[in-house]
């Protein structure tokens, strides 16, 4: 593929002024890179490259142009820690902070991203004790520009019955720190939801 290819495909999915950026990495550390139709369970991933074989980034095509990005740079920071470290540090620990926020900096330098966007990377970014994958301020944040947003539990009323991507039922009760104590439908038994779940209403109950 040549690089004007590589930009006309990026420019689909990256917001503008970034797909020169990510085509630049791409090519300079020979990374395959896969976009695939949505997984339940991640955004992206990275796979380091076997005997012979290329750096392969995964990313979910439904991801808005801002999730894309910054999915991709969280990637990118797992691969420049294999390459310094070797799988000897954790996924997400201060090695892998660093690098992100290194991959990060010329983002922030070409204005591609909303204020909203830039602060929430930046809070998190900027914060030595965020080490989660995810954090949920950022989270919320680029769920905004989602075309079409998919529910959380934790924008649901009490009482709601909702069903879980993997179809299990269940009824929101009382809020637990960031999760919520839930009662599946069918068991009755008791668990505890992430409010940051994605779910599908089945029935309001104010
Ligand atoms: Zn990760």
């Amino acid at each position: 593929m040549t690089r004007a290819q590589l930009l006309h495909i990026l420019q689909k999915f990256m917001p503008p002024g970034a797909e020169v950026y990510a085509a630049d990495l791409l090519i300079h550390y020979r990374i395959q890179l896969h976009i695939k139709k949505p997984r339940a369970t991640k955004y992206g991933d990275y796979r380091p490259p076997g005997r012979g074989e290329e750096h392969r980034i995964s990313l979910n095509k439904d991801l808005n142009p801002f999730a894309f990005l910054i999915t991709f740079m969280h990637e990118i920071a797992h691969l420049l820690n294999h390459e310094k470290y070797n799988g000897e540090v954790a996924p997400h620990g201060k090695e892998w902070k660093q690098h992100f926020q290194l991959v990060s900096m010329p983002v922030f330098e070409k204005e591609v991203l909303p204020p909203d966007v830039k602060h929430a990377l930046g809070r998190y970014l900027g914060n030595p004790g965020a080490s989660s994958c995810s954090d949920p301020y950022l989270f919320r944040t680029l769920r905004k520009y989602d075309a079409n947003p998919t529910l959380l539990v934790e924008e649901l009323p009490l009482n709601a019955i909702f069903r879980m991507q993997d179809g299990r039922e269940f009824v929101k009760l009382e809020k637990n720190r960031t999760r919520y104590t839930c009662k599946e439908v069918s068991s009755g038994r008791i668990y505890l939801v992430p409010g940051l779940a994605q779910c599908e209403v089945v029935i309001k109950k104010q």
